[in-house]
């Protein structure tokens, strides 16, 4: 098991008891966790801030909840799991009997062993989420009913972490924080990205990186009108979620459909011998509804493994500790590593030879290689570099078109460069490649 996959699944773990939601200082004490291992900066947003069509919620916090029987025993409790909550509860406390709480009581009847996860954000609304099981059990009588939460005028709160490369063009990476004791849905994607940022923090890069860390949706569009401008400079994007779970990935691509980003990914998962599929944008799903929003169409793609929905664990007590796995982890961080390696390493190159094919022979450019095959593999695809590299095509074009992966249509780039037959193209660095 890799040590990568088994860390941050252990920072998982420290994530899982903290109450998140779209506000609150759940998610304040998450990206604080955040900060001990990368430098994020804390944005506050006020409660009632105008976001484009949307306004910035009253912020929920939530100290205990419970249901008690008449024998004064919680029989379902805050403390016991924060799922156990509707987030967002108005605070209430009372006593009614079953038939009236009953409209408050969220089960899953598919799943009758599991507590489902329920919010009501922008609806005033207070309720419990509980096993089926245990609602089918309990008895018609009184119940005392206690939600000690605050809604009340605060700020929304994201994190954000921004990584300075030789260019100010950015890569965005972006995961939702507002989820609860949920772990492929929110903490893996949070443990993914984290892990990423440190491990860009010790590489020169040409790129600049932005890591954000928000609450789903209302978060995205938050940090969108606060960053109208500064968008421009994002040249290619990935939202990371559900990336801890599932035998193959899935990727969405951005609205743009063939933007680099989306390229560099299936070009990645073509050649890493793990089971994948790629799926077309479509505006549904996580934040890149509001990056991939037609005012902004950004190069923003979906990095997932399973889709929300097509899990029966998704959006309840199920999605825990033990179904996120580190080896499922690590898979999905060394995706998401080899994409930025290929963005940082992609260039353009021109022939300096261009008239017939130059001798690779004389020049000791099958030195050291064995077989048969094998030289015959290599010399075309050096051939497909010296030949495509007029100037107009990337090596990710020369690697899409030979069908060979990436990291030989460099490795035999960085060859023709030692030995004088290529030279980079210079290319101004302003203009943009789409
Ligand atoms: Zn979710």
């Amino acid at each position: 098991m890799s040590r990568l996959g088994v860390g941050m699944h252990d920072l998982i773990r420290e994530l899982y008891p903290i109450c998140r939601s779209i506000t609150g200082e759940g998610v304040r004490a998450t990206l604080r966790t955040l900060q001990t291992r990368i430098p994020l900066v804390i944005h506050e947003v006020p409660s009632g801030t105008r976001v484009f069509d949307w306004s910035v919620p009253l912020e929920w916090n939530i100290t205990d909840a419970f249901i008690k029987n008449r024998h004064g025993k919680r029989i379902v409790d805050f403390h016991a799991s924060n799922l156990h909550v509707m987030s967002y509860s108005a605070p209430v406390r009372t006593t009614m009997r079953l038939a009236d709480l009953r409209p408050h009581l969220f089960t899953s009847a598919e799943h009758p062993e599991w507590i489902p996860y329920r919010t009501s954000y922008y609806k005033e609304n207070w309720g419990f989420c509980l096993s089926h099981k245990q609602l089918s059990q309990l008895p018609d009588e009184e119940y005392e009913i206690c939600i000690d939460s605050t809604l009340v005028p605060g700020a929304l709160t994201y994190g954000e972490c921004y990584l300075a490369g030789e260019t100010s063009e950015e890569v965005l990476v972006s995961c939702h924080i507002c989820h609860p004791s949920l772990c492929n849905d929110n903490l893996s994607g949070i443990a993914v990205a984290t892990f990423l940022a440190e491990t860009l923090l010790r590489r020169v890069l040409r790129y600049s990186y932005r890591f954000v860390f928000i609450p789903g949706t209302i978060g995205s569009i938050t940090w969108l009108a606060r960053n109208e401008q500064a968008v421009s400079r994002i040249r290619h994007g990935l939202v990371l979620t559900g990336v801890g779970a599932g035998d193959r990935v899935t990727y969405k691509r951005s609205r743009r459909g063939r933007a680099e980003i989306d390229r560099a990914m299936e070009q990645i998962l073509k050649h890493s011998g793990e089971p994948y599929r790629v799926i077309d944008f479509f505006p549904y799903g996580y934040d890149e509804r509001q990056y991939c929003s037609p005012g902004f169409d950004l190069p923003v793609g979906c990095f997932m493994r399973i889709p929300h929905g097509e899990y029966p664990e998704y959006h309840t007590s199920a999605d825990d500790m033990d179904f996120v796995k580190p080896d499922a982890l690590a898979r999905s961080y060394s995706h998401c590593l080899a994409v930025f390696d290929l963005l940082e390493q992609d260039r353009t190159y021109v022939n300096k030879n261009p008239k017939c094919e130059p001798q690779l022979g004389r020049r000791g450019l099958y030195r050291a290689i064995a077989g048969q095959q094998e030289r015959q593999n290599r010399e075309l695809v050096l051939l497909w570099v010296l030949n495509l590299s007029d100037g107009r095509h990337s090596l990710l074009d020369i690697a899409e078109r030979a069908d060979v992966s990436f990291e030989e249509v460099q490795r035999a780039a960085e060859a023709l460069v030692a030995c004088d037959l290529l030279q980079e193209h210079a290319e101004p660095e302003t203009q943009p490649k789409f």
